[in-house]
């Protein structure tokens, strides 16, 4: 099946009491037993609820995953990977990180005695020299937040299968219509659903998928143990934004080129980071792994100057300047002082996150409205 049809049908069956065609929304904590254990594969909500197994059915499907489970946030997700972990384990993960997974890598798995190792993962030899046998998991963010490196996720699953370490990767970005991690040989996939599966800036929810028996039985382990589950209206909302994710995505790309035509010959606009760019460093390895470039675009202003970036938020109309991304409307994020502020300085200009860096999640109004946005703003 091709990913529109999965996208719309994948993991769902018409109600079964009622025969209701949308998945019904199940705002219930509890299920009755026809006598003590005699129930319909229910028993309590946190536990699993049909509304959120029809979502988490549907987004496996549509990862090519076998097993999905669904959160109360993207980092209520990660928070259930890490905790497979146990004190003394080490992490390696991409250093150009949503500021929100560096913030749980450091301060809170930390001090429950895990390393976190940050590098830049362009090459493959990055990882190698840190890799020793206390390694438990390669965490892989890509496109990263904001400066858009594309990392070479198939080759991060060699090094990481020949080393006996789990592959995470941050799929919020790209979005499985973009691109597949778990066929790339990457163990476990991540999704903030706030962002594009959502769509539509209406809720916040987190995902895993994987196709391994073993990695999902210690994630629904950790999912009920921990208890950190999305409620039923929450997962209906995301199943509903998924069945237009394709269409959606489209759009998405086709602006987010417009934008950066628009961009990259501006003579107040320094550098623009968007895979789709021939001279993006990472373009081919993007071309190789994605389907296409994505609705995330970033760029700085020439003379790096702050006050140049304030004057040009101010001047938005389109764009509303606002944290999160991947909705249906285009926002506007000042990255070093909004979502990468837990990030030091040093270690933040390091990737490019320098004071005029304005990042774009580019929506799917028209794009002759979007750049005639920037063009008075940046005026
Ligand atoms: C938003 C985001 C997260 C965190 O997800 P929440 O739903 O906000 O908890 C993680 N990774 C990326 C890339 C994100 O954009």
């Amino acid at each position: 099946m091709k990913f529109g049809t999965k996208a719309i049908h994948a993991g769902l069956e018409p109600d079964s009491a009622t025969g209701a065609i949308m998945t019904p929304i199940y705002q219930t904590s509890t299920f009755i037993q026809h006598g003590v254990g005699n129930h319909k594969g229910f028993e309590y909500s946190r536990a699993s609820n049909p509304t959120r197994s029809a979502l988490e059915s549907n987004v496996a499907a549509i990862e090519n995953g076998k097993f999905g489970a669904a959160f109360g946030s993207g980092l209520a997700a990660i928070d259930c990977v890490l905790k497979m972990l146990k004190p003394g384990d080490e992490v390696i993960s991409t250093i150009d990180l949503y500021g929100g997974t560096y913030r749980i890598f450091k301060s809170i798995f930390e001090q429950y005695g895990i390393k976190f190792h940050f590098i830049s993962m362009e090459n493959t030899s990055g990882v190698e020299a840190i890799l020793n046998e206390k390694t438990k998991l390669i965490w892989v963010e890509t496109p990263s937040n904001p400066t858009m490196q594309i990392i070479d996720i198939k080759a991060m699953s060699k090094i990481a299968k020949s080393n006996n370490v789990m592959l995470a990767v941050d799929n919020t970005f790209a979005t499985p219509y973009l691109q597949t991690p778990l066929d790339l040989g990457a163990d476990i996939v991540m999704h903030s659903a706030t962002k594009y599966l959502g769509g539509h800036s209406d809720v916040v929810m987190g995902v895993l998928v994987c196709k391994d028996e073993k990695i999902a039985k210690e994630i629904y382990r950790i999912q009920n143990g921990s208890g950190a589950v999305c409620g039923p209206m929450d997962s209906f909302l995301v199943l509903r934004g998924i069945k237009t994710l394709h269409l959606r995505m489209r759009e998405h790309c086709k602006n987010a080129k417009a934008v950066v035509d628009f961009l990259k010959d501006h003579p107040k606009v320094d550098k623009v980071y968007w895979p789709g760019l021939p001279s993006h460093k990472n373009h081919k390895i993007a071309k190789k792994q994605m389907k296409d470039f994505g609705g995330m675009v970033s760029f700085t202003l020439k003379g790096d100057h702050l006050e140049d970036a304030l004057k040009v938020f101010k001047s938005f109309k389109v764009f509303s300047v606002a944290e999160s991304l991947g909705g249906v409307e285009s926002l506007a994020n000042h990255s070093a002082s909004m979502t990468h502020a837990t990030i030091p300085k040093e270690e933040r200009e390091k990737v490019g996150i320098t004071e005029s860096l304005i990042r774009l999640s580019v929506g799917i109004e028209d794009a002759e409205d979007l750049v005639e946005d920037l063009k008075q703003a940046l005026k």
